[in-house]
């Protein structure tokens, strides 16, 4: 009797320790989830962040008859953007809403099952409206992150909590709103805050117990740990950084990471170096090297999974001084000649390939109109600045007090943000939402105040053109054509998905829900969601049968920081609902 006892409590400290994911979704699950099409269990449909179907039941055919299946309204006066991606599993949709909260929803019937909703502190500061944009499921448990910077493990089956723990101090004004990553029993986060002067970190714990594994500070000087003690340090203390700059210095975590299996690698993005205005961390003339390029900023981060220890780094704009943070996701793909890379669409408005091994540079071109802050990507992969179009240093100013004014394109919203593109492997192209838009900045004297935006600039977004902001672009990675360009009015700021039926899926602020030809961009379908789309679609089959959902609900960061553009579009209503389409009955069985 005392004999079995004790094996069951050596076991059960065993399996804690070794974090065995407990019945529910696998390591292999997440690993084949690109393929599975039963299931979206991973941001990004599958580790790789593609956002490709191979379903092809819905195609170019049929899809002007597509219907809705089901609604699901998240309720309450909560509203604002709704930037989720759904996760499909075992016969329910889970899903995030503005405010941090969850739902499990019945896939059949479209009722709730459980909702979370997450009692968030007074004082909490969310730069960029009260957004989360997915979960990640785990074994028997589900996880997200919350604006006051928590990470929570609900069960699966119940939605109750099972362990909650601080990613950092909401009140330094860190917040949290991406999909965490999940990789070999280890649920890996980013942070947000950039725009207050936090540092960027990349945290893993332990999934089963929320005990913390690894961090890793992105910016230069940090000390990271592992298991609880001192690692290494994040490059080198004052390389790239003046004084203690560093100290406060950016470079938020804040749209997660993908993992590439072939390389055992996870890549992260660091957001903007703090504070805006770059003349505070200059470190002598440009002449004396690239001593002001102010690592690992705007910067893709290549790191073992295992220790956080940092493999490569790619920076794409040194002394960053727009707000182009380089958080934008980083898809690993294999292009027409056979090459497996990276690419990225980066906020400084160009498209760029890495090498998968190592994060070298291998190409970069522009994928937005009228680029001002440089005229190209060097063949060492560094920009070729314009320095008039950096904004002016206001310690040279007569009053001291404000820099001159330059007008840079793309605007600080970026020539694409956080909303992610997809790649397609029957075309071999990427879908890129992207916006064209320009921006006056000027930069201002600050000093660090712990909770207080650290920026020390002033701005206002501008339209380029007359009739459009948003432009979703087919581009091919080998060559960097665009190959065609689908304009709308208001500015994109919806994920996109394509499938092997030959479509391409976005949502547009005016509240479409549309399906494009994925070689010509011809509309085929669209359908009225009753308020903003900002969400992320995803696509499964169930009972013999395709499904595609969608949330709707405006907001995001353009109703908040657009200067103009928002203005142009505040007659835009809020919302906050999922959506659900199918094929009718008929058609589905005919095919
Ligand atoms: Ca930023």
């Amino acid at each position: 009797m005392k004999r079995i006892l004790m094996t069951a409590a050596a076991l059960s400290l065993a399996t804690s320790g070794m974090a065995l994911a407990k019945g529910g979704v696998t390591e292999a699950d997440i690993a084949g989830d690109d393929a599975n099409t039963s299931q979206v269990v991973t941001n990004g449909m599958g580790r790789h962040l593609q956002r490709f179907s191979p379903l092809d039941q819905i195609n170019k055919d049929n899809v002007a008859d597509m219907v809705p299946a089901w609604a699901f309204s998240f309720g309450g006066e909560k509203q604002r953007g709704q930037e989720a991606q759904p996760l499909i599993y075992d016969g329910v949709m889970y899903v995030t809403g503005s405010y941090s909260r969850l739902y499990a929803i019945d896939l059949k019937t479209g009722e709730e099952i459980w909702q979370y909703d997450a009692r968030l502190p007074e004082g909490i500061l969310p730069c960029c409206d009260v957004v989360n944009r997915g979960a990640a499921i785990y074994g028997d448990k589900i996880y997200f992150g919350t604006l006051d910077a928590r990470i929570v493990a609900l069960d699966l089956k119940s939605g109750k909590v099972v362990w909650k723990k601080k990613i950092a101090d909401y009140k330094a004004g860190y917040s949290y709103t991406a999909a965490p990553l999940i990789v070999k029993g280890l649920i890996i986060t980013g942070n947000s805050g950039g725009e207050f002067g936090i540092v960027g970190e990349v945290q893993a714990r332990d999934a089963e117990t929320g005990e913390m594994v690894w961090t890793r500070p992105v910016i230069e000087g940090h000390m990271g740990t592992l298991n609880g003690k001192e690692s290494t340090m994040t490059g080198t203390l004052n390389a790239t950084w003046p004084g203690d700059m560093w100290k406060t210095g950016g470079g938020a975590t804040w749209l997660g990471g993908s993992y590439d299996a072939e390389t055992d690698t996870i890549v992260f993005g660091a957001g903007n170096p703090a504070p805006w205005n770059s003349h505070l961390r200059a470190a002598g003339e440009p002449s004396e090297g690239n001593k002001g390029d102010n690592l690992y900023a705007a910067s893709r981060i290549g790191m073992d999974p295992a220790t956080g220890e940092i493999k490569w780094h790619y920076q794409t704009t040194p002394r960053e001084g727009w707000d182009y943070d380089g958080v934008n996701e980083v898809v690993a793909y294999e292009g027409s000649d056979g090459e497996k890379r990276w690419a990225t669409a980066d906020r400084n408005g160009f498209f760029y390939v890495l090498n998968r091994e190592d994060g070298k540079f291998v190409s970069a071109t522009p994928f937005v109109k009228d680029i001002s802050w440089a005229t190209g990507i060097d063949d060492e992969g560094r920009p070729e600045f314009v320095e008039d179009n950096r904004p002016g240093n206001p310690a040279s100013a007569a009053d001291g007090k404000k820099g001159e004014t330059i007008f840079a394109v793309p605007s600080f919203l970026g020539g694409k943000n956080w909303m992610p593109m997809a790649f397609s492997q029957n075309t071999k192209m990427f879908y890129v939402p992207s916006n064209e838009w320009g921006m006056d900045i000027w930069n201002e004297p600050i000093t660090y105040k712990k909770g207080a935006a650290y920026l020390g600039a002033g701005f206002t977004i501008k339209p380029l053109f007359e009739d459009h902001i948003g432009s979703l672009k087919a581009i091919d990675p080998v060559s960097g054509d665009i190959k065609w360009e689908y304009k709308n009015a208001a500015p994109l700021w919806s994920g996109v998905m394509t499938t092997a039926g030959g479509l391409v899926f976005l949502g547009t602020p005016e509240g479409h829900f549309k399906a494009l030809d994925d070689e010509t961009g011809e509309v085929l379908w669209q359908f009225q969601t009753g308020s903003g789309i900002v969400g992320q679609p995803v696509t499964w089959d169930m009972d013999g049968n395709q499904y595609i959902a969608v949330a709707s609900g405006w907001g995001g960061a353009v109703p908040l920081w657009g200067g103009e553009v928002a203005k142009q579009v505040k007659y835009l209503n809020q919302g906050g609902s999922v959506w659900v389409f199918k094929l009718p009955r008929k058609m589905a069985s005919a095919n």
